[in-house]
């Protein structure tokens, strides 16, 4: 949606958008919507010290440095500007600036409605403004791209409601199909990277809505001889539900929050990179840890969180445990509460000591660290679970797909999670979402410049 609103706004005359679900909005829309972008406005006013410079390194050191740094500057150069842009296009953000899961630093923005969907409703809002010039065909999957003589891509088609052939021709195609988080036979098949020693079969759930993430823009950009790169860096995320891996209840998001075995232990440091919560928890007793929470986080039940649910709403679904001392936590979740309560007490020094590294290598840097000290105490069970996959479509920075020479494949473009070469081995939390607009945007602009 981003890249056919940007398209529109540079000139492209009519944008048809081809969907394999019955709605828009795919995995940003289920998202939780964290946009990591230095900004100067809101992150000074929080006392939040960065820097662009600060972001760029954070992004290719998570990513194992195997990112393509060109591509990490355009992102973090271009995250802000992007803010402002989707703001311009009806986006409402808050102004308090946050720290998702795994982003090593405070940049995540959110919206003001509920997590990703306060992006998704603006732009397809805005998509309506531009009336004839745009056409959606929702259940409609590309299947196939079309490709004259010297290889240019001049179209693509697919079968709406699994019947109806459509082909629509075209001098620019952008493929945003996403990633392939959800295909469990492919990912096994490339799951050669940080994630080697872990089948990544049905056992492990996904995040990711199951039809949508299936990679199969891979496919397409293949077959338009585009390079696939980096398909082997899958993402893992400690903030799965067990037996669906999807994401619920409490959020390993935000700070605050300990990460404790079935031993009453903490065992990593809560701030850490995504690869390396999910590697800690693999190694505790079934592979499974407690959430923990107490009131810092939710300070009143009935207020909805940033996805728009409330505490009362998730304690009625029964997954999060409520206690209002850490005693009688530690008999709900069957840990001892010697343990627990020093998990707690190891985890409040550090965060009173801003500066001091716990044993796990947790320092309070974030603005909102605090003690956890009064009840009520929520813990949830959770497990690691395949979230994004970084590898995919090689592209420049105008979002123009490139083929094994680094040539640009003609008419093809590509944004998004189906894109490779941006995040590296690891994926900080809030990059997908700073990625998806930065360079659905950029891909817009090229694609009706016929760039
Ligand atoms: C639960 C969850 C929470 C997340 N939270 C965050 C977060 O807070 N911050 C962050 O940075 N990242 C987050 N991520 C990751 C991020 O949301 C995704 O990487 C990002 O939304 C991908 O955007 P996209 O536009 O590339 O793909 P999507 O948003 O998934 O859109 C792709 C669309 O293409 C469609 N499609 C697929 N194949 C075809 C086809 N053949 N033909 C036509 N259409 C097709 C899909 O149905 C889908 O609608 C989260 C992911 C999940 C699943």
């Amino acid at each position: 949606m981003a890249a056919a609103v940007s398209a529109l706004e540079n000139g492209a005359k009519k944008v048809v958008i081809l969907e394999k679900l019955g709605y828009l909005g795919g995995s940003t829309n289920v998202s939780g919507g964290a946009l990591n972008a230095v900004d100067d406005k809101r992150q000074k006013a929080q006392g939040i010290e960065d820097s662009v410079q600060k972001f760029y390194e954070s992004t290719m050191k998570g990513g194992h440095n195997v990112g393509n740094p060109e591509l990490v500057k355009y992102l973090t150069d271009n995250a802000y500007p992007t803010v402002e842009w989707m703001e311009k296009e009806g986006v409402v953000f808050r102004d308090k600036i946050g720290a998702a899961t795994g982003s090593l630093g405070q940049r995540s923005h959110y919206g003001k409605k509920p997590a990703g969907y306060a992006y998704t409703s603006a732009f397809e809002n805005k998509l309506k403004e531009f009336g004839d010039h745009v056409v959606v065909l929702t259940e409609t999957p590309a299947s196939k791209l079309i490709m004259d003589k010297s290889g240019r891509v001049i179209g693509v088609s697919g079968l709406h409601a699994g019947k109806q052939p459509v082909t629509v021709m075209a001098p620019s195609v952008i493929l945003a199909t996403g990633g392939f988080g959800a295909n469990v036979k492919f990912r096994q098949e490339v799951n050669t990277g940080v994630w080697k020693e872990v089948t990544l079969d049905n056992r492990i759930g996904t995040t990711n809505i199951n039809k949508a993430a299936q990679g199969d823009g891979l496919k397409l950009a293949k077959s338009a001889h585009a390079d696939i790169i980096g398909l082997s860096d899958i993402q893992l995320h400690p903030n799965g539900t067990p037996g669906t891996g999807l994401m619920q209840d409490i959020a390993t998001s935000g700070r605050n929050r300990l990460f404790i075995n079935k031993n009453g232990d903490r065992f990593v440091s809560e701030s850490a990179a995504r690869d390396t919560l999910c590697k800690a928890i693999f190694k505790q007793p079934d592979g499974t840890y407690w959430l923990l929470m107490n009131k810092l986080r939710y300070p009143d039940e009935n207020k909805p969180d940033r996805m728009g649910v409330t505490m009362k709403d998730m304690l009625a679904l029964g997954r999060v445990k409520k206690a209002d001392t850490l005693d009688e936590m530690a008999k709900l979740i069957n840990v001892p509460a010697d343990h627990l309560k020093a998990a707690v007490a190891e985890y409040n020094k550090a965060a009173s000591n801003k500066g001091t590294k716990d044993k796990f290598g947790f320092v309070a840097t974030n603005t909102d660290d605090a003690p956890m000290t009064e009840g009520p105490w929520y813990a949830c069970l959770k497990v690691p679970t395949v979230h994004h996959t970084m590898g995919g479509v090689r592209i420049d920075t105008l979002a123009r797909a490139l083929d094994k020479d680094g040539k640009p494949v003609p008419g093809l473009y590509a944004a998004g999670e189906v894109t490779g070469g941006i995040h590296g081995a690891n994926r900080l939390g809030g990059n997908a979402i700073a990625d998806v607009f930065t360079f659905g945007r950029q891909a817009g602009a090229s694609a009706a410049q016929q760039k």
